[in-house]
């Protein structure tokens, strides 16, 4: 089994405290909880269905954005946006929440964080003409100051710098993730609905102090 954040093969490891054993990737720092090794057991162990081709993938949503940059724990390669593996069709679907937040890991210093945040819509007509507001929903921290991209539905990127984004949780205190971006770099027609605004940040040693904080084996199962 490899590990679903790095690839990394995973090792057993001895739990003292319930007596039986468990998976841990090493350079990640990384145990799994209980209820999360019974599951990827269920899809990519010994006795798992060699692969399952899913015939209807869901649409992107903010819950599977682009990227995660994580790993097929039966065939240990890159997942695409979908969660899914392109060799054997098995997804991670259904365990990115566990995987998320009860299951820090510790990244590579040198790789860099991965923002991204889904247009919503415009927003107000900027005085410069060559600046757009864009209406979004953050999938993590707020979009920095810098390059960045825009990732159409068809697939399109085109390179924007974002001047500023401000959480917008005073007018939206149930949707606490949305904001609002000010980009400048193409034109407001560019920015449909559903498109993505993503961007590459060199945070990812702040990010785990943040985060891992506790033992290495997640207590909530
Ligand atoms: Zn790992
Ligand atoms: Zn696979």
């Amino acid at each position: 089994m490899y590990c679903p954040k790095c690839g990394t093969a995973l090792v057993t490891r001895q739990d003292m405290r319930h007596g039986d054993t468990y998976l841990y990737c090493e350079p990640g720092e990384m145990g799994l909880s209980r209820s999360v090794q019974e599951a990827l057991d269920h899809r990519y162990g010994a006795n798992a269905p060699p692969s399952v081709v899913q015939q209807v993938r869901p649409a992107p949503s903010p819950t599977y954005p682009h990227e995660w940059g994580w790993y097929c724990p039966g065939c240990g390669v890159p997942l695409d946006g979908w969660l899914e593996c392109p060799r054997c069709g098995k997804h991670l679907r259904g365990l990115a929440y566990q995987l998320v937040e009860l299951h820090p890991h510790r990244p590579d210093p040198k790789a860099p964080v991965r923002l991204s945040a889904q247009v919503l819509g415009l927003g107000r007509v900027q005085e410069r003409s060559d600046q757009v507001e864009v209406r979004v929903e953050l999938h993590g921290e707020a979009l920095r100051r810098g390059p960045a991209r825009l990732r159409t539905h068809s697939g399109s990127v085109r390179p924007v710098w974002v001047i500023a984004c401000e959480p917008d949780a005073s007018q939206h205190p149930r949707h606490p993730r949305r904001a609002r971006v000010v980009v400048e770099g193409v034109p407001r027609s560019a920015f449909q609905a559903g498109a993505y605004l993503e961007q590459e940040t060199r945070s990812a040693a702040q990010d785990h102090e943040r985060q891992a904080s506790g033992e290495g084996r997640p207590d909530a199962e």
